[in-house]
């Protein structure tokens, strides 16, 4: 057979082949009303995982949850990605049905436990593509050029409710039944996530964070504190102060992961 030939290098084809960089910070806090914290998260910058998980069910039912969510999936997530010749989306879809398992046959041999199940959202990152893995109402957020764009879509009731355009984001803020999410891990025998992929680009800032931050932020807000030159570690911390100055009535996650040339 004969190789391939190429006749003209395209702008696309010389970026893509520079190498890109990964760096990552968390910060999780219980907040200033909860007693407990349901949120958990995992990073593995040496194999391109970062995720975040925000339980519920109750306080023991709800960390049992998003930590199981977290242990099965960075167990699963880190075996499978060590190979780089394995599909990223199929690591994916692996990870979340054996977390899904582990979670859903726990709450089922324990009546104290029944109906516990987490949120889950994963940004996987191989060079310059990435992948966003999402179930439930945490969110993933990409900074570019100082500009904040959020790439999950919620599966909560008042998100369908806007998208549907039966309902105003000021609406939704303030409905009674903003806390209902419509798809979860571990709550029923099987879930499908939300997988798409990116292309990253050096100086790219995302954000994965639970409910509790975005809550208390607005967009704007978090726009200019990530645009901010700080080192990952001060910027997370900074952002979860605001969110708890601004009321922290809920557990508070903010994971950050730049890309950098
Ligand atoms: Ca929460």
């Amino acid at each position: 057979m004969e190789a391939p030939v190429y006749t003209g290098l395209r702008e696309n084809d010389r970026l893509s082949t520079a190498v890109i960089h990964y760096m990552a910070a968390a910060v999780t806090d219980t907040g200033r009303k909860r007693t407990s914290n349901e949120d958990s998260y995992g990073l593995s910058v040496e194999h391109g995982i970062y995720l975040v998980c925000d339980g519920m069910g109750g306080a023991a039912a709800g960390e049992i949850a998003s930590s199981l969510a977290v242990e099965e999936s960075m167990r699963v997530l880190s075996a499978r990605l060590a190979d780089e010749s394995t599909s990223v989306r199929m690591a994916a879809e692996e990870a979340v049905a054996i977390a899904n398992e582990a979670i859903y046959s726990r709450s089922l041999r324990n009546p104290r436990l029944s109906g516990m199940g987490t949120t889950f959202v994963a940004l996987l990152a191989r060079e310059r593509r990435a992948w966003v893995v999402n179930i439930g109402d945490s969110r993933c957020y990409r900074l570019r050029n100082r500009s904040l764009e959020q790439l999950t879509h919620d599966h909560s009731w008042v998100d369908e409710q806007v998208r549907l355009g039966l309902m105003t984001e000021a609406e939704a803020g303030r409905s009674q039944f903003r806390n209902v999410i419509t798809r979860a891990l571990g709550t029923q025998s099987s879930v499908t996530p939300d997988i798409f992929e990116i292309e990253a680009e050096p100086g790219d800032l995302f954000m994965l964070c639970s409910d509790g931050l975005t809550r208390e932020l607005n967009d704007g807000l978090i726009e200019s504190m990530l645009s901010l030159d700080l080192p990952l570690e001060r910027l997370c911390a900074r952002v979860v102060d605001a969110a708890k100055k601004a009321g922290g009535h809920d557990n508070i996650t903010c994971l950050l992961v730049r890309a950098e040339g």
